[in-house]
């Protein structure tokens, strides 16, 4: 009992003089808001998050559990019930978890997660990257959690007077049992997909204060504890083996208190590697929000073993592996500007992630498109090319590029049995047309012509760096121009193309899906990363070109569902936001606001990206305008914010937007970047000139080997938009046609 008073004591000084230490002095944790996107369900996501409690690019992360399990919409944020706190591993509820488990504290000898189940309140909750704390309504029961990577301490006041118990659930298969008075073992087998038959997720339970075991169903423990006190849990997992499990709680060093220290510290020092400053407080905590989102996935799964060296359980073989191994994002979505942003800001993470690229390949022959842990089918495209040609191209290195490079030219080459989306389908056709036909049974067949090309570009852009000779690349710099065959010019848009060379009539710009993948035609005709100038001579020049992006938004959000039968949460995300058929909740227009800078109106580029980022992001709980998907819409604004984004990754290029801030510093290897923009406000999102280093810089684009050396850039901001800055020729970014 006195242990409680002092603690509940400490917790209410700590309350009462938190915000006059923060209004002086506030880290970068401290801006961010877990619990962003977390106000979501299915039919409309603002989000589809959960509040990830971790280390960054953590292997096993923490979320309070509000559903079932099995829901994937596993924390809500308008629920009013916690289950357990549950160690998760899901990248998205359309994907869903595996080897899940979770601790549940509670004053009664039940066990089932309905009975179990307490009322709790978001005001008796604190939810932070590095800590996670919330009052238990029905139980009197104060639970905290704080992460390592594979690992977590947690503490546990309960009340004198009431018994003290304990669920470990491991779910349906799973086991938990008595290793001694103070530990449990056992092991989650709770899967999707994508793991082998041996997997399990190992785990390990230990308590500073004994216990015995009651009687609970299969797969669950209910223990009760000797005494009525704080309790002190550390657990601890592994893919590997109970031993390994037992092994990884040594990453808990020291007490509840010095665990949190660390993973405080380790947050702050990944999130320091940008400082902005602003006067309005919402800008800072959505921009650290967006920046924590940025660095959660892909998750390491990799452990050191108890010789040193670095191992990792493989989903694609079974087998203990060396190495790294990444996993739990979808290439589809975060080749577009996540990994980028890694490459830009944590370079040595990349490296890791490559690493891991290699050992896919190895373990699997091929690359992952949809990763979660092995293979998983899901989306189009073979946006590996661009995640591996773009790291290399950013001058990451430490890897065996020459085993990635047998790997991006295999897949451009083969599709996986049984895995559709790994490799490329339809990849015969493709060769030999130039495109996958629309009647040839294949779906979203011009989605996929259009990021293969684009691929195919990556991968030319890859061997030319390797040295490759010119007669093995010519061909992929061939088909870089495949994105051509799609262009339909009677409607100026991508549309489908038959066997024949018949373009789909009748064709319906407003239909999602069918050649498409998750949007229409308006969304997708703008897939040509790498060649924009291309696309602008296809449709008639600068004028027609700009005239067909104005169309987008001028229009009403009509749209044809007729291939889904219902409205899918994206089609609903795009019409409730009031920019016409502008749908920047998903993820294949989210680069298109950019192509102004291309068509010599880089103002109406500025102008639309300051209204995404002030309309379509907050820190609050429905703070995303759709999934947020492993970062890839957080990364878009922390580039955005920034004032430059990477429309197409490995092109060395990011196009120029508009910063958000008055000031920013990135603290890069190479040195640092100052952003400064000085007459920057609400009323003020044009960019009326800008400096590099103190010289005049008239390009709408930067170089990215400019950024990573260090470099000084001051912007010149105003409320009317400059006609003359970026509108000349040769201020125009990166095209394949002007090679
Ligand atoms: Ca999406």
């Amino acid at each position: 009992m006195k242990s409680r008073i002092l603690f509940s004591a400490a917790l209410f000084l700590l309350l009462a003089c938190g915000p006059v230490s923060k209004t002086t002095q506030q880290d970068p944790v401290d801006y961010v808001n877990t619990l962003t996107g977390t106000l979501s369900k299915f039919e409309l996501s603002t989000g589809n998050t959960y509040p990830a409690v971790a280390v960054p690019w953590g292997a096993h992360f923490w979320t309070p559990q509000t559903g079932l399990n099995g829901d994937g919409w596993t924390y809500r944020y308008d629920a009013n019930h916690i289950r357990g706190l549950k160690q998760t591993h899901q990248p998205s509820p359309w994907i869903n978890d595996y080897g899940a488990w979770s601790l549940m504290p509670l004053t009664r000898p039940v066990y089932e997660e309905k009975a179990r189940a307490s009322w709790f309140s978001h005001k008796a909750e604190t939810a932070t990257p590095y800590y996670y704390s919330v009052y238990l309504a029905d139980y009197d029961i104060i639970a905290e959690l704080t992460p390592a990577s594979h690992a977590a301490a947690v503490r546990i006041a309960y009340p004198q007077d009431d018994p003290a118990y304990l669920v470990v659930d491991a779910y349906a298969g799973g086991q938990v049992s008595l290793k001694d008075a103070n530990t449990l073992v056992g092991c989650s087998v709770q899967n999707h997909g994508g793991v082998t038959e041996n997997f399990r997720n190992w785990f390990v339970v230990t308590s500073d204060t004994p216990f015995t075991l009651c009687p609970a169903a299969d797969g669950i423990a209910l223990v009760q504890f000797d005494r009525s006190q704080t309790v002190n849990l550390k657990v601890a997992s592994s893919f590997i083996s109970e031993e390994q499990a037992l092994l990884n709680l040594q990453e808990l060093q020291g007490d509840f208190d010095a665990v949190k220290t660390a993973a405080r510290a380790d947050w702050n020092a990944t999130l320091g590697r940008v400082e902005v400053e602003d006067d309005n407080l919402d800008h800072l905590r959505t921009f650290y929000s967006c920046l924590y989102r940025s660095v959660l996935f892909p998750r390491d799964l990799s452990e050191v073993n108890a010789a040193g060296e670095r191992v990792h359980y493989s989903p694609h073989n079974g087998k203990v592996e060396k190495g790294h191994f990444f996993t739990d994002t979808g290439f589809w979505d975060t080749f577009r500007s996540l990994f980028p942003l890694m490459n830009l800001l944590y370079p040595e993470k990349s490296a890791q992630v490559q690493e891991g690229l290699v050992n896919d390949y190895l373990e699997s022959g091929f690359l992952p498109e949809w990763a979660s842990p092995g293979h998983r089918g899901c989306m189009v495209g073979n946006n590996s090319a661009s995640v591996v040609a773009d790291a290399y191209l950013s001058g990451i290195r430490g890897y065996d590029v020459e085993i990635l490079w047998e790997a991006v030219t295999h897949d451009a080459h083969a599709v996986m049995d049984g895995v559709s989306s790994t490799g490329r389908l339809g990849w015969q056709y493709y060769d030999s047309l130039g495109y996958v036909p629309c009647d040839v049974g294949i779906s979203e067949n011009a989605a996929r012509t259009l990021e293969y090309a684009y691929d195919d570009w990556c991968i030319w852009q890859l061997g030319k760096a390797l040295g490759r000779p010119d007669e093995e690349l010519a061909p992929y710099l061939k088909a870089a121009r495949n994105y051509a065959h799609l262009y339909d010019p009677e409607y100026r848009l991508m549309n489908g193309k038959s066997l024949a060379g018949e373009f789909r009539r009748p064709f319906s710009p407003l239909k999602w899906g069918g050649d498409f993948t998750e949007g229409n035609s308006l969304h997708y005709t703008w897939s040509v990363f790498h060649d924009v100038e291309g696309l602008i001579g296809l449709m008639g020049g600068d004028e027609a070109f700009a005239s067909q992006l104005d169309t987008v938004f001028a229009m009403a959000p009509k749209y044809d569902d007729s291939y889904y039968g219902f409205p899918i949460h994206e089609i609903t995300e795009m019409t409730v936001m009031g920019m016409g058929n502008y749908a920047h909740g998903n993820q294949p227009i989210q680069h298109m606001l950019y192509l102004y800078d291309w068509c010599g109106q880089p103002w109406k580029a500025q102008a639309r990206i300051r209204e995404v980022m002030e309309k379509f992001y907050t820190p609050w709980a429905d703070g995303y305008c759709g999934d947020e998907d492993n970062g890839q819409t957080s990364a878009w604004y922390v580039f955005s914010a920034l004032g430059f984004y990477p429309v197409c990754p490995a092109s060395g290029q990011y196009a120029l937007g508009t910063p958000l801030f008055k000031k920013a510093v990135l603290h890069l290897p190479g040195g640092d970047v100052t952003i400064d923009a000085p007459d920057n406000g609400a009323d003020a999102c044009y960019v009326s000139s800008l400096t590099l280093n103190g010289r005049k810089w008239d390009r709408n684009y930067l170089l990215q080997k400019d950024l990573q050396k260090g470099a000084s850039l001051r912007f010149g901001m105003s409320a009317e938009p400059s006609y003359t800055r970026g509108t000349a020729a040769e201020a125009r970014p990166y095209s394949l046609s002007n090679e």
